[in-house]
């Protein structure tokens, strides 16, 4: 078992003022793999001094300087990719295989991407009399949840330390043991002190002195609606900034001369991914009224592709959930759609037989699924897909727009023209069209209660600067000359 009992602040490991620990469990085996500390108030106020200290000098590091940095943690992440994978696959529960492709890849991607983009990004641009300059937002506290825990990180601290902010990152607590690895390669990178800084707890306790504090200009948050609504009402007393990455129900709508078995299958492995546990996840399946039992027969068989089991073993598509929490709440919703009258076509809210320990939830296909029902209006982060009819594409719209979110979606079609008409009347951030993959570079966010602002690529960047218009005399020289940076 892992002790983590310090806290990266300022460029060293230092002893919290918080005296408590937190247990990590080990989603396969529910042992404790590792404790962390339970940060308080003071280690939040230490971290943000740090960063607030930091800040003039790394937002005036030239652009090409602060990539070098980037690059050394590109190369620092790689180097332990494999160390990592296995962490992250304890904390979460993902098979190893596809941990070290999505939960490790996409991180050591991004660190590598803004390396590149920083320098090739357009700082300034004049317009009339005014030269428009790009700079920092200031002191980012990066708050960020425990289902892709690395890569919800990297898509902050990355792009964050890209734009010259300088950091507070605090982790989830329930998969928190990646960030103190990646504290370590920042450090080994010997990126100045106090330009990034790690501190972890609790989100009410460490997470809200964050939020709630004066000298943090920004908050860059993924987790739960629930967690970003509450982040917002404390960051309005400071009129900081925020930046918010929160749940989806995402539909997938399959139209009528769709190529079913190819639209299905990618439906269903878009909803099984990392056991559900995806905030972009393909929830919903919609499929024309004639074509339902055909579509539901091919989700059964599909569905019974994805083995559970030992996300170490090498075999199984869906390790178990991340907590007894989280199967829990999974499993109630499996029975809420019991209840609610739904077909359950496979799975359901029993505990798999032959697996006695770890968080394992059946994968479930619910079939006839009322619209508005519970199951498919909350997200339920878990292994659970729902498939609903619709008569014609009106209906279809209305019902893939009928939640509180709009994270993602897909649209299947006879052709890629029909799916693009109809991906453009969904309001949600991303939609793939006929199975086209994720783009790690492509702006990433929600619409309506799924989030406010953009992560990854250039966008993501641009979540941490500010415009400064400097107005000068007409045709003065300095106007169309270089700003000096
Ligand atoms: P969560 O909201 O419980 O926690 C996320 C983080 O916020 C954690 O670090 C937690 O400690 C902290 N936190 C909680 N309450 C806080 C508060 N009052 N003040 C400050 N910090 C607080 O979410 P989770 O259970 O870790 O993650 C699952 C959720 O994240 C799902 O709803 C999922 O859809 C969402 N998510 C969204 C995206 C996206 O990009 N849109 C990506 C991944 C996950």
């Amino acid at each position: 078992m892992q002790t983590r009992d310090k806290l990266y602040i300022n460029g060293q490991w230092v002893t919290p003022s918080g005296r408590n620990t937190i247990p990590v469990i080990n989603a396969s085996t529910e042992e404790v793999m590792a404790t962390i500390p339970e940060g308080d108030e003071t280690d939040a106020d230490a971290a943000v001094a740090a960063a607030r200290a930091a800040f003039d000098g790394w937002s005036a590091t030239p652009p090409s300087d602060r990539a070098g940095f980037l690059r050394k943690i590109h190369e620092g992440l790689k180097a332990r990719s494999e160390e990592l994978a296995q962490t992250i696959t304890g904390e979460v529960g993902m098979p190893l295989k596809l941990s070290a492709q999505i939960q490790v890849g996409s991180p050591i991607a991004n660190f590598g991407y803004y390396a590149k983009m920083v320098t090739e990004f357009e700082w300034e641009e004049v317009t009339g009399n005014s030269r428009v300059v790009r700079e920092p937002v200031g002191v980012v506290a990066c708050i960020t949840p425990w289902n892709y825990p690395l890569h919800q990180i990297a898509a902050k601290v990355a792009a964050a330390m890209a734009a010259g902010c300088t950091v507070v990152l605090k982790p989830s607590e329930v998969a928190p043991l990646n960030a103190f690895i990646l504290a370590e390669v920042i450090d080994a990178a010997g990126v100045p002190p106090g330009v990034f800084n790690l501190v972890s707890g609790v989100g009410p306790v460490i997470g809200e002195a964050l939020v709630a504090h004066r000298d943090v200009d920004m908050v860059s948050f993924t987790g739960s609606t629930r967690a970003g609504k509450r982040i917002s009402e404390v960051a309005s007393a400071t009129i900081k900034r925020v930046a918010l990455e929160l749940g989806g129900k995402s539909a997938s709508v399959i139209l009528d001369d769709a190529d079913l078995p190819t639209a299905v299958k990618g439906t269903v492995t878009a909803c099984f991914l990392n056991s559900g546990q995806t905030c972009s996840a393909h929830t919903r399946m919609l499929v024309p009224e004639s074509r339902y039992e055909e579509a539901a027969k091919i989700a059964v068989e599909v569905a019974k592709n994805f083995t559970i089991g030992d996300p170490f073993g090498g075999t199984a598509k869906l390790g178990p959930l991340i907590s007894d929490a989280q199967r829990e709440r999974v499993r109630s919703y499996i029975q809420k759609g019991i209840d609610e009258g739904a077909e359950l076509l496979c799975g359901g809210p029993d505990a798999p037989a032959d697996l006695p320990k770890g968080y394992y939830v059946q994968p479930t296909i619910f079939g006839r699924v009322k619209p508005d029902s519970t199951i498919a209006q909350e997200e339920i982060f878990g292994p659970v897909l729902s498939i609903i009819t619709y008569r014609d594409e009106d209906e279809a719209v209305r019902i893939a727009n009928g939640t509180l979110y709009g994270l993602a979606g897909g649209v299947w079609a006879g052709s890629d023209e029909r799916a693009q008409k109809l991906a453009k009347r969904l309001r949600t951030g991303q939609v793939d069209i006929n199975g086209g993959s994720f783009n790690l570079f492509a702006p990433f966010g929600g619409y309506k209660q799924s989030g406010r602002g953009r992560e990854m690529g250039p966008y993501g960047m641009e979540e941490f600067l500010e415009y400064k218009s400097l107005q000068f005399k007409p045709n003065a020289a300095s106007l169309t000359s270089k700003a000096p940076y």
